[in-house]
């Protein structure tokens, strides 16, 4: 299987079985919506629509936001669904995982020495945000 560059979206009551690569699939009645992981892998992301977990926003084309990080999944896969385009986005490693779970100060050291991507996820931007409230930088003492 290949990585999907795109995704539709398809409204529907309860989702199917099996489902399509490129589609997602969004159930207003469950408030939820699913789609074949964009990397190929066939594995089912789930991602329920609240404001405190994933928005839609459908503008002609689907969007969904924050990214979709699959850090349960084999593949580690992070993408954000914008327009309908599958981009991706800045796969953590596991021990960034762990760290991000365990200590928030290790994970901003880390990035301090990381080179910096270009254009932040808006999952990692919420991340280092997050941190820089808990812990300002020194350089902003
Ligand atoms: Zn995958």
């Amino acid at each position: 299987m290949s990585t999907v560059p795109s995704i539709v979206p398809e409204f529907v009551e309860s989702f199917p079985s099996p489902l399509q690569p490129g589609v997602l699939y969004v159930s207003v009645p469950y408030s939820t919506a699913a789609h074949l992981c964009c990397c190929g892998c066939g594995n089912e992301v789930v991602t329920p629509l609240s404001r405190s977990q994933w928005v839609l926003t459908l503008d002609g084309r689907v969007s969904l936001r924050p990214s979709i990080g699959n850090w349960a999944l084999p593949c580690r896969s992070h993408y954000i669904i914008e327009r309908g385009q599958v981009q991706w986005a800045r796969t953590f490693t596991e021990s960034q995982i762990r760290t991000n779970r365990e200590d928030d100060r290790r994970l901003l050291a880390q990035q301090r020495t990381e080179p910096q991507p270009t254009r932040r996820s808006g999952f990692a931007a919420a991340i280092v945000q997050a941190l820089h409230r808990i812990w300002p930088p020194k350089w902003r003492r």
